[in-house]
């Protein structure tokens, strides 16, 4: 174990029930959970929903399917372009629902297992803190020598009258018809991936997004790019839309909002409106004062760079921090957290700022480092390269769609600050390039990478002409 002032001052391990005991079967509790009875400790692991947690029931694993599933309509108009007599396609919504569950409950058998194989004992029920070293399961108490929370979060949902006709990202996953028409209220990630969805299934859609431009944090010109392409598929934005109040109509559901301040009583109707404005960490029901944890004002918990809590022996991971509310990110943690705490040596700390993250909006937005905007706020003189072109797949298709791509260079180190790409697949191009920037890839670097031609990826390494150069302090 590295560097536990926690331990000294607790009685030995052995008068507790468990050596760990985690709160939480998502992502990251398994993944600590499971490490930690691999380094020889007694665990236990309590989850009271779904084995697998969000992504793997509610989140990215459905997701990505839906999206997997939803998008052959965009396959299906390119292809005629390349010679493809194909009648227009319907999408048997029921039919994906199905198969996605299926799927989703054998991904979610398969966490049991890992689980079980490990020699993690597995706990069934509503977990609380009764103590700093206790937990109450259902009416039982069990002891742990450390506790790690891996909570994660759930929809949040806004005081909004009539906000019970709305569903939420775990309601879509439910949903076994197709809504003809739908409103998405948000523009974050929920919200244009879902969007993004229902849209290239054959849905009327319709986001409502109390900002300017979607997915607030990305680089602004991916937002701006991102909202084009999105119209041009035929999603309508309402921009500055704050909704009012969500109503029954006679069929389906009428949303009244205000499209500017000052002005109301705007109204539109959809048969499902989708309620995608965030998530907030599950962390209400956890008795945290038991052992004299205070959460943030949005319930998150907040721990040091070790992941420890105010409480030594409590340690927290995943969504429940509110910090990058992403899978990888919380497996890392979880990693992290057994290891720091069983392991042989102290674990390599996670390098949050190489972290790439993908939307799964059609077409696809993938970010890895600094937005411009983050640039210009650090402070030093940096280079921007763009490149939009249209790729291969689009040239014979009758509506053509640019790819952008974006690097943020430091000039005086050279070092690549930042890549943001809009296009096909851009997720799969940017982990190889979130690979070389954690390795400190300089923009040189990249120019002496020889492309694979004719790839969207290729651009990324002959990038050759600098769009500007921008000093922040002139
Ligand atoms: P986000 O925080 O990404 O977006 C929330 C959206 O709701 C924003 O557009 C926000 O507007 C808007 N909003 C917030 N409160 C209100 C309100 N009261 N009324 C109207 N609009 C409101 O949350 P998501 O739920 O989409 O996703 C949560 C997190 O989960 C993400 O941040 C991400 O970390 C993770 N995630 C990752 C995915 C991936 O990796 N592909 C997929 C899905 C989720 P504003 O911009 O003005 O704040």
């Amino acid at each position: 174990m590295n560097e536990q002032p926690a331990q000294a001052s607790n009685p030995p391990a052995h008068t507790y029930d468990f050596d760990l005991i985690v709160i939480g079967g998502g992502s990251g509790g398994v993944r600590c959970a499971r490490m930690a009875a691999r380094l020889g400790v007694r665990v236990a692991c309590i989850e009271s929903r779904f084995w697998g947690g969000t992504c793997v029931n509610v989140g990215c694993v459905p997701k990505k399917l839906y999206a997997i599933g939803s998008a052959f309509s965009t396959s299906v108009a390119r292809a005629r372009g390349f010679g493809w007599e194909v009648q227009e396609p319907s999408l048997r919504w029921e039919h994906l629902q199905a198969a996605v569950h299926k799927e989703v409950n054998r991904l979610s058998g398969v966490y049991d297992n890992i689980l079980d194989s490990a020699g993690v004992t597995r706990l069934w029920g509503k977990a609380s803190l009764a103590g700093k070293h206790k937990v109450e399961v259902d009416g039982r108490v069990i002891t742990a020598q450390f506790i790690v929370i891996a909570t994660g979060a759930h929809s949040r949902i806004p005081n909004l009258p009539g906000i019970e006709h709305t569903i939420t990202s775990d309601g879509f996953f439910a949903m076994q018809n197709k809504p003809a028409r739908a409103i998405v209220i948000g523009g974050g990630y929920i919200a244009v991936e879902l969007a993004s969805i229902l849209a290239a299934a054959g849905s009327e859609v319709t986001i409502l997004y109390r900002g300017e431009t979607v997915l607030r944090g990305f680089d602004d010109e991916v937002r701006e790019h991102l909202q084009g392409v999105l119209q041009a598929r035929g999603i309508r934005i309402l921009t500055h839309a704050q909704v009012a109040s969500i109503d029954k109509a006679e069929s389906g559901y009428r949303v009244t909002f205000a499209p500017d301040a000052g002005v109301h009583g705007v109204a539109i109707e959809a048969d499902c409106v989708i309620n995608a404005t965030g998530r907030t960490p599950n962390s209400a029901s956890l008795n945290l004062g038991a052992a004299e944890i205070e959460p943030d004002g949005s319930g998150a918990i907040s721990v040091d760079e070790h992941f420890r809590t105010s409480t030594p022996n409590i340690f927290a991971v995943g969504d429940v921090l509110h910090r990058m509310q992403l899978t990888p990110v919380a497996l890392a943690e979880g990693m992290y957290v057994a290891h720091y705490l069983f392991g042989k040596k102290a674990p390599a700390p996670i390098q949050y700022g190489c972290v790439a993250s993908t939307v799964f909006s059609q077409p696809q937005v993938a970010s890895v480092g600094l937005t411009e905007q983050a640039c210009m706020v650090r402070g030093r003189k940096f280079r921007v390269y763009r490149s939009r072109f249209t790729p291969m797949q689009q040239v014979f298709a009758n509506r053509q769609e640019k790819t952008f791509l974006k690097m943020l260079v430091d000039d005086a180190s050279d070092v690549v600050l930042g890549i943001h790409i809009i296009g096909d697949d851009a997720g799969e191009i940017m982990q190889g390039f979130a690979a070389a920037m954690v390795c400190g890839a300089t923009k040189a670097q990249l120019d002496a990478t020889i492309g694979i031609h004719p790839t969207i990826a290729e651009e990324l390494v002959t990038m050759r002409e600098v769009s500007e150069t921008v000093d922040p302090l002139s």
